[in-house]
């Protein structure tokens, strides 16, 4: 017997239409890169995704095509947001911290049919645009009078023109829920980038847990400051949870500095905000330098590499602010577990607290998580034993886009699939995460990934270079810097500044190794795989210049 409930596809079109009826005043600022401040609401921002949805469907374009955003922070961002899925598309935001090269890839892969860009990304699309033959219409998101008249890019037009000629009248259409409604690409492990196909169902489930009282606790009473980019994993779901619950939200466009950001926290009396830790060491650094308090800040969620202590200790004992350290993938939309502490643990002395908001957290209803040892049996929650890190759930990832490297999910005994994070961890009674190494060989610098794969791809094509491996190190800003080892070919010569100029141009600058260790020979395991963790333990001692 089936229930007698009304069978209603949860669709994102059902955010923007909620927060629209519902919190219509709430407002969505905005520091725009044009420099000034931007201040728009839900019923402002409702009514433009009609906009673009109506400005879609002039376009002729096909149910789940890609859209794609070039793009930081933003109401435009937002209004695509909510124009592109709620139309039937697939919003595509792409990272533009990428090198061109792999922007132009991943455009290509996603077959993106329209790319909306901010303005100080033009640079960026004039060099990609001609290697992206799929993209049919470039939106430059600025008002007509900003468009540059001689871009060199065919079928520019402004954002402002695109929309502006539409009409704010749409019926948003009704589909399957599990239709696609967004994407991210995430550096790939081994290959090309594989992209994170979300759903419109995934998406949702993903916003009401997200604004669970024990997860980022986000109610219609909060101003909330999405520092994470929108283009990583949906800016961790926050435009979403906030439509759901009527908060307001400030977006921080691409000023992304200590001052800035502070600025804003205070004019707009922010009393949520989510970001990386080298975002918030920034912030704290500018309040520390000029002996700043936070008036309205109450909490912030900080993920995507691990809080520092001193991180998590400065914002509560100093500033009185709530750390939540979370931990999530690309693969899960992306948020899998957040540490916030039980009842019990309430009472405990400080110390015994902080040693416990240092774990990534609990696991939110909707992710089911173990650690399993190599023969992928199940290890005990003991908070000792660490083991490698699996995960399911409704918005956890099944297969990449284009079936992208294969089937990812690994079988248990009952044939029901698990995702491998590729994180290692142990879990202990109460049920906190704790993330003690990974086993997946990339490199996260300052939130972003670098892919040692390419790293060691380009060495090898110096003409010097027999091997390379790389390897990420330790540093106090950025986390992770990457460094790479190589064995030169006998009897050729290159030093290491020549080597790391071999680099320019190659790859983006931020992802170019800080250093070159030139060793005899590199640990090879029996299949002739390089034995990363024999490297690092070889390399234990090392210490970046200057740091
Ligand atoms: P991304 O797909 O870019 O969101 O990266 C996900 C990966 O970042 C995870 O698999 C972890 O390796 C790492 N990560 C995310 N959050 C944390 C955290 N709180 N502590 C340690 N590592 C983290």
């Amino acid at each position: 017997m089936l229930g007698l409930m009304q069978d209603q596809p949860l669709l994102i079109s059902s955010l923007i239409e909620f927060a629209e009826l519902h919190h219509g005043d709430a407002e969505i600022v905005s520091r725009r890169v044009e420099g000034d401040i931007h201040r728009s609401n839900w019923k402002e921002v409702a009514a433009r995704s009609r906009q673009v949805a109506n400005a879609l469907e002039a376009e002729q374009l096909l149910f789940s095509d890609r859209i794609a955003t070039l793009a930081w922070n933003g109401y435009r961002h937002l209004e695509l947001y909510y124009g592109v899925s709620g139309s039937g598309h697939v919003l595509h935001t792409i990272n533009p911290r990428l090198h061109p090269d792999q922007i132009a890839w991943i455009a290509n892969h996603a077959e993106d049919q329209i790319l909306c860009f901010d303005i100080n990304f033009l640079p960026l699309v004039q060099a990609v645009h001609a290697r992206c033959p799929t993209v049919r219409k470039w939106v430059a998101l600025c008002d007509a009078d900003r468009l540059p008249a001689d871009s060199g890019i065919p079928n520019l037009v402004s954002y402002e023109s695109w929309i502006g000629a539409q009409s704010t009248d749409y019926a948003w259409p009704t589909f399957d829920e599990n239709s696609a409604s967004s994407m991210c690409y995430t550096s790939g492990t081994t290959g090309n980038p594989k992209a994170a196909l979300y759903s419109h169902r995934s998406t949702l489930l993903h916003a009401y847990a997200a604004a669970l009282p024990d997860v980022m606790c986000i109610s219609a009473r909060d101003s909330v400051l999405p520092v994470v980019p929108m283009f990583h994993v949906n800016a961790w779901g926050i435009p979403y949870s906030a439509a759901l619950v009527g908060a307001k939200v400030v977006f921080p466009g691409s000023a992304l500095d200590g001052k800035s950001v502070y600025d804003l926290i205070e004019s707009e009396q922010v009393s949520f905000a989510a970001g990386v830790p080298t975002v918030w060491q920034m912030l704290l650094g500018h309040l520390q330098a000029n002996h700043l308090k936070f008036s309205t800040l109450k909490r912030t969620v900080i993920g995507g590499s691990a809080c520092p202590p001193a991180m998590i200790n400065a914002f509560q004992e100093q500033y009185g602010v709530e750390v939540l350290h979370a931990w999530g993938m690309t693969e899960m939309s992306p948020l899998g577990t957040l540490c916030t502490l039980k009842n019990k643990h309430l009472t405990l002395p400080p110390e015994a607290q902080t040693a416990i908001r240092m774990k990534q957290g609990r696991a939110i209803f909707g992710v089911d998580m173990k650690v399993v040892d190599g023969d992928g049996k199940r290890l005990p929650w003991d908070g000792k034993t660490s083991g490698d890190l699996l995960v399911k759930g409704p918005w956890v990832v099944k297969e990449y886009f284009k079936g992208e490297g294969g089937d990812p999910l690994i079988a248990d005994e009952e044939g029901r699939g698990w995702f491998p994070t590729g994180d290692v961890a142990t879990i202990d009674e109460d049920g906190f995460l704790q993330i003690t190494d990974r086993s997946k060989d990339v490199i996260k610098s300052g939130g972003e990934w670098i892919s040692s794969i390419d790293i060691e791809n380009i060495a090898v094509a110096h003409p010097a270079i027999a091997m390379a491996a790389c390897i990420g190190v330790a540093h106090p800003k950025w986390d992770e810097r990457p460094i790479v080892a190589v064995v030169k070919k006998p009897g050729a010569e290159v030093s290491r500044d020549e080597l790391l100029a071999f680099y320019q141009g190659k790859t983006a600058k931020w992802q170019i190794p800080d250093d070159v260790v030139f060793v005899e020979a590199i640990p090879l395991g029996a299949t002739g795989k390089i034995l990363k963790t024999r490297l690092r333990e070889q390399l234990r001692d090392y210490r970046l210049p200057g740091v």
